[in-house]
């Protein structure tokens, strides 16, 4: 491990102490990694940012000695030590067995924040809107990417989608204090609750009970189909946008990329008990080691870094001194249009342009701002009381169980299925309905709808009776007594009187 101390000078005798040097993790990766980190490294040491690095291997050199995880003892000792990483793109190596670093990284530190700040540049980088700034605030930790997969029949494969309370407080606590700390004035939460009513409906219904306590800031709740739309064609209706993980994925591509390019955006990953920050772009091994790479990505991530250890003075400095670069016409080989214009620069001349005019001002873009007043630490708002207590925990009655068969008999048809459900359930259970892919087939149904080898059987308490927990095996074990293949069950709750399932078809 090399460590080296930037920018920690020791203060004379007769001024007071400067403050210390921040410990943070650095991993300089593949690809282009470690070209665009020594770039980044350099700046961040000629504008005296008081961090103290150590740097980690992470990556395909990892991998290829065998850790599917891509990341080995030692680098967690030192994510443990600074609980802050500078990281650099990696490449994930292909083929199966080995595990996204990524997704390991934010899910072993519980970064359940994804910020991707997106601000156009233009004239000075090409971009389709002037004026462009939105933050994506994205949930990192649940949704689709919680990556619980199955094959359950020979034709149907699952992933589930689960959203927690817990996730969807964290998520918009985090993006109203964020809004508050970075004098945002509006925050538009994106979902599809419109079909996925319990899911995305619990994330639209945390966001909204959340945003009582911050009166100040503006509200909306959009439907992401259309909201995706108007972020690609009418980005400054925008200002911060709130989404669950996979729309958070998409929209954040597609304002980075409205904004001018991929290539120029960072992203910070913050959790409660530690924070991760890299560009969004990837290892780019195609321009590896030629000087090609734009280190601008990377070195977004890195003020983004500075103003959560409270350094934003620095990042404002560094910002500056870049976008002051940009109007200069110096550009690296991905973002040069215009010879008259603009001086074609390498990956480190790039770099040396940056230093060279720290201390300077934009002319024309917006400068930066203090994001977060120097010395405050841009951390978390650690919730309150996430898991309810026991006095505030609902009352939940079991209903009944939707239990999934995998049925492809050739000929077969819904009617078939009822009767040998039916024949096979005992008295106090009674069959309800049958689904196929959500579509009601039983008791009412469609000849047109296309029928898959996955079935939704419904059973519920016949009138009068009240289920007990066992009943559910019971149901199950007697449908496989009949040759049925019961792949799995999921049980109906109220919680309170309302039902904790989608009610059937048509939602
Ligand atoms: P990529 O982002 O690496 O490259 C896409 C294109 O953009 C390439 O033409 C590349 O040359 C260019 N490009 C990317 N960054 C650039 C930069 N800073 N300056 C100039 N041009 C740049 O995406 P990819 O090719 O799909 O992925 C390559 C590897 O990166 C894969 O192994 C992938 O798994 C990995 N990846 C890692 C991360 C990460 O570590 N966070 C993210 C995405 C992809």
């Amino acid at each position: 491990m090399n460590t080296a101390t930037i920018a920690a000078t020791a203060a004379p005798a007769s001024l007071p102490a400067a403050p210390a040097a921040v410990p943070i993790t650095v991993a300089r990766g593949d690809g282009i990694g470690p070209e665009i980190m020594d770039a980044v490294l350099r700046i961040l040491s000629a504008a005296s940012a008081r961090l103290a690095p150590e740097e980690i291997e992470i990556g395909e050199k990892v991998y290829r000695a065998g850790r599917t995880s891509g990341i080995g003892a030692e680098a967690w000792d030192s994510l443990r030590r600074t609980r802050v990483l500078l990281k650099a793109p990696i490449t994930t190596p292909v083929g199966s067995g080995y595990k996204s670093l990524n997704v390991t990284l934010r899910k072993t530190l519980g970064l359940y924040a994804n910020v991707r700040p997106c601000v156009s540049h233009a004239p000075f980088v090409p971009s389709l809107f002037t004026g462009l700034d939105v933050v994506v605030v994205r949930e990192n930790e649940e949704d689709t990417y919680a990556g619980i997969e199955h094959r359950q029949t020979n034709e149907v494969y699952q992933c589930l989608k689960l959203i927690t309370r817990p996730g969807c407080e964290r998520i918009a606590r985090y993006a109203f204090a964020y809004a508050r700390r970075h004098g945002r004035r509006k925050i538009t939460c994106m979902v599809k609750d419109n079909i996925m009513k319990l899911t995305d409906g619990l994330f639209r219904k945390v966001f909204l009970e959340t945003a009582a306590a911050y009166p100040e800031i503006q509200t909306e709740v959009m439907i992401v189909d259309i909201g995706a739309a108007l972020l690609a064609t009418e980005p400054h209706r925008f200002d911060v946008v709130l989404a669950p993980n996979l729309y958070g994925d998409i929209l954040s591509d597609i304002v980075a990329q409205c904004a001018g390019s991929i290539g120029l955006a960072g992203s910070a990953n913050i959790g409660d008990a530690g924070a991760m920050f890299e560009a969004v772009h990837g290892s780019a091994p195609d321009i590896a080691g030629r000087g090609l790479a734009n280190p601008s990505g990377l070195l977004e991530a890195a003020g983004l870094m500075l103003v959560h250890v409270g350094q934003a003075d620095v990042a404002n400095r560094i910002r500056n001194a870049w976008l002051r670069t940009l109007e200069d016409g110096v550009a690296t080989a991905d973002i040069f249009r215009d010879s008259s214009r603009q001086r074609r620069a390498t990956t480190a001349q790039f770099a040396d342009a940056v230093i060279a005019r720290l201390g300077q001002e934009p002319r024309h873009l917006p400068k930066a701002m203090a994001q977060s007043a120097a010395g405050t630490v841009d951390k978390p708002v650690v919730a309150a009381a996430l898991t309810p207590t026991p006095a505030s925990r609902p009352e939940k009655i079991l209903e009944g169980s939707d239990l999934f068969v995998h049925w492809d008999e050739p000929g077969r048809s819904a009617g078939q299925l009822a009767q040998r459900v039916r024949a096979a359930l005992p008295a106090s259970l009674q069959l309800k309905m049958i689904t196929n892919r959500g579509v009601m087939v039983w008791p009412e149904g469609h000849p047109e709808t296309f029928c898959t080898d996955h079935w939704r059987c419904r059973v519920m308490a016949a009138a009068g009776h009240v289920i007990t927990a066992h009943e559910i095996p019971v149901a199950m074990t007697a449908l496989t007594q009949t040759g049925l293949d019961v792949i799995k069950t999921e049980n109906l709750y109220r919680f309170n009187g309302q039902p904790g399932y989608s009610l059937g078809q048509g939602e």
